[in-house]
């Protein structure tokens, strides 16, 4: 009890001002570094981003574990950093915290079968897909180079290969994670099972992983392409698409990813479409999509170390990005037609125009394959789509601005999301939402578990559960 009463009253309650890290570079490994410095580890999105007095740039996964046990001592807000994508408000590190770098761990590996790849906790996507692709295996990465593959898959992870192979986290072994406690474990169906569960949807709440090991996937020359790529439409097109992709008949091989865009001056969607297999298989495929009538077709076998490229330029950093997000279960073509008139809108302001649309359109037949009490993830069920709205720009005075178009979108999509409450993942929200849009019905499950393994909330910064 008396345990508990301490607990509440030290949740989220740090001391201000700078911090001292006298001491913690003799616990170090030698090629970590301490850099007293905000902009140490530059961000994604500027907008609200972390703003820590102290980056600790590790070099060994032991550098993690005395980093946190340091910070735990001294109590000192810290946290991870691995892709630096995270865009939620609710990261709010400030001078007196400690961000752990994990950039400097990020070595891959796999077994001689190649069914299993190891990879450490700041392994980026194209860091895991280009030693996927030496090694002549496929492994459930999100679709963008630049992200954390950890920093995806501990929410969910969402990618090209899940209506063939699930989720990230259905594909995930084992974990090896510093906890709240300050030790470092092995967290697996049959090592602290609890945390398992939890880690897989909720991760960083509960500690930080430093490698992981996941199911990988042989495959033979022709397994290592997929017939992928762009197609352009003119805005004319919003609601056919939106009518063709809610009712295409969506097979494990198929995904796609939608964005409004100006390019060349002009507001344009453009359908990234996804097969894993033949050219021929998919434009059968996604015949529905090509009767609407696309004005450019860039689709191509292309290999999978290349499959990512067409995000890259979605990976530039800095600038500020306020972006919102929404899980529906269904496409209502007059919303949309709303949301694209919304998106001109703020695209057409000067210094606005590389702000965007995105819809996400993965094929949910392994998933569904899949309990919903299979892991943390709660939307498995009941999330079709995933949608997102992202203001794109460098002036804070057009905050305001940014803010009121995103949470108008927002709007638009919940008022007609065919979802009983609202449902966003975890991974795509802004950070006003109340916790149980992003964790579901595990919310209840998710507080008990927080209490028990992080009762002095020292893992606070990502929609914590307090
Ligand atoms: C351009 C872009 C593309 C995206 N594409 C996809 C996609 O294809 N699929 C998808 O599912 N999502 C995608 N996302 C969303 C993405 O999953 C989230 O933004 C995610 O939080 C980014 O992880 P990160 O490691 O890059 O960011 P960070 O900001 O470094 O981390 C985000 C959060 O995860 C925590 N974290 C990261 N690594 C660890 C670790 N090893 N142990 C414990 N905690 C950790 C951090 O502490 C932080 O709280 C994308 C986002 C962007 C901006």
């Amino acid at each position: 009890m008396l345990k508990l009463l301490l607990a509440f009253l030290l949740c989220g309650i740090f001391v201000d001002g700078s911090v001292n890290t006298k001491g913690l570079g003799a616990l170090l490994s030698p090629k970590a570094t301490i850099v007293n410095t905000s902009s140490g580890a530059p961000r994604w999105s500027e907008f609200d981003a972390p703003t820590p007095g102290v980056v600790v740039n590790v070099a060994t996964e032991h550098d993690v574990l005395v980093t946190v046990q340091f910070c735990i001592s001294k109590n000192i807000p810290f946290l991870a950093q691995n892709g630096a994508h995270g865009w939620s408000t609710t990261l709010n590190l400030k001078q007196n915290g400690i961000l752990v770098n994990l950039a400097g761990i990020k070595a891959v590996s796999f077994n001689s079968a190649k069914t299993q790849v190891t990879f450490q906790g700041g392994a980026l996507v194209s860091d895991v897909v280009n030693t996927s692709y030496a090694n002549s295996a496929l492994v459930t990465t999100g679709t963008c180079n630049c992200v954390g593959t950890l920093g995806a898959v501990l929410g969910a992870g969402f990618g090209n290969l899940m209506g063939l192979y699930g989720f990230g986290v259905d594909n995930l072994l084992s974990l090896n994670v510093v906890t709240p406690s300050g030790t470092h474990i092995a967290v697996s169906p049959s090592s602290h099972s609890d945390l398992w569960w939890a880690m897989r949807g909720a991760g960083p709440n509960f500690g930080i992983v430093t490698s992981a090991v996941m199911k990988s996937y042989p495959a033979n020359s022709t397994g290592l392409t997929a017939w992928n790529g762009p197609l352009i439409f003119t805005g004319d097109k919003v609601e056919a698409l939106m009518e063709a992709i809610g009712q295409i008949n969506l097979q494990a091989q198929m995904s796609m990813e939608m964005f409004f865009l100006i390019s060349g001056g002009s507001p344009i969607i453009l359908l990234t479409v996804f097969y894993y297999g033949t050219e021929a298989a998919g434009k059968s495929a996604f015949a529905p999509i090509y009767a609407i009538g696309p004005i450019a077709d860039e689709t191509a076998i292309v290999p999978y170390n290349q499959w990512n490229s067409g995000g890259d330029a979605f990976c530039t950093k800095g600038d500020r990005k306020p972006s919102y997000g929404a899980g529906l279960a269904e496409l209502d073509p007059t919303t949309w037609r709303s949301v694209w008139d919304e998106w001109l809108a703020f695209a057409q302001i000067p210094g606005a125009e590389e702000s965007a649309i995105i819809l996400d359109v993965y094929s949910m037949v392994k998933p569904r394959a899949i309990s919903d009490s299979y892991s943390a993830y709660p939307f498995r069920s009941t999330v079709n789509y995933n949608a997102i709205a992202t203001a794109w720009y460098a002036n804070s005075s057009l905050d305001g601005s940014a803010e009121t178009f995103g949470s108008n979108v927002r709007n638009l999509w919940r008022s007609t999301s065919g979802l009983s409450s609202n449902s966003t993942y975890i991974n795509n929200a802004f950070g006003d939402e109340d916790l149980s849009v992003v964790y579901g019905q595990n919310l209840g499950r998710l507080k008990s578990m927080k209490a028990a393994y992080d009762p002095f909330c020292r893992f606070t910064q990502w929609f914590p559960l307090k």
